[in-house]
């Protein structure tokens, strides 16, 4: 089975977020066939659309695995799912969101998956923990990550977290 280069975004704004983070962190490492190569820092984001909710703590993960991009892909799901359980007894807000950004330089369209991410471009808290873990990465349209985080101009509601 081929070794794979994947990235993931972490987002949550509910139940204690910093440590939702940690502990996915650690998740993410230890899921079959897979291995944590980096994580970015922790930085906090205003969140979109409603403002009447908490902040939103993000960070990215590249990882390293021999799973398919649909394998990986129920991975994450199964990972969100626990936490979801553990903290949350309600249907409701999401303690973890775990989005899959890139995987090598595949682009795919499918009902349950589209490579890259079809947000990610536009999104700060995306991209700039996304060039922090991976400087040169570019996109398989050949867009280059950090100008494309330098371009987006709203950092101004991004802020690093000191600690993990
Ligand atoms: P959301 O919870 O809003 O991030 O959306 C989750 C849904 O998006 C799930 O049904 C996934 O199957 C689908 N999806 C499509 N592409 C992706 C991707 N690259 N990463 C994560 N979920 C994806």
């Amino acid at each position: 089975m081929k070794l794979h280069r994947a990235w993931v975004g972490l987002g949550s704004n509910l139940a204690d977020p910093r440590s939702q983070l940690v502990r996915a962190l650690e998740e993410l490492d230890r899921l079959p066939l897979t291995r944590l190569c980096i994580a970015s820092r922790l930085y906090s984001s205003r969140p979109l659309g409603p403002s009447d909710q908490p902040d939103f703590i993000n960070a990215v993960a590249e990882l390293e695995t021999r799973l398919s991009p649909l394998a990986l892909l129920d991975q994450l799901q199964a990972l969100e799912q626990r936490h979801r359980r553990v903290r949350d007894r309600h249907w409701g807000p999401r303690t973890l969101d775990l989005d899959l950004l890139l995987f090598d330089q595949q682009c795919l369209s499918m009902p349950r998956l589209t490579l890259p991410h079809p947000e990610m471009a536009q999104r700060a808290f995306v991209l700039v923990p996304l060039a922090e873990v991976a400087p040169d990465l570019r996109l398989p349209d050949g867009d280059d990550v950090a100008t494309l985080a330098q371009a987006l101009g709203d950092w101004g509601s991004l802020m690093v977290l000191p600690n993990r």
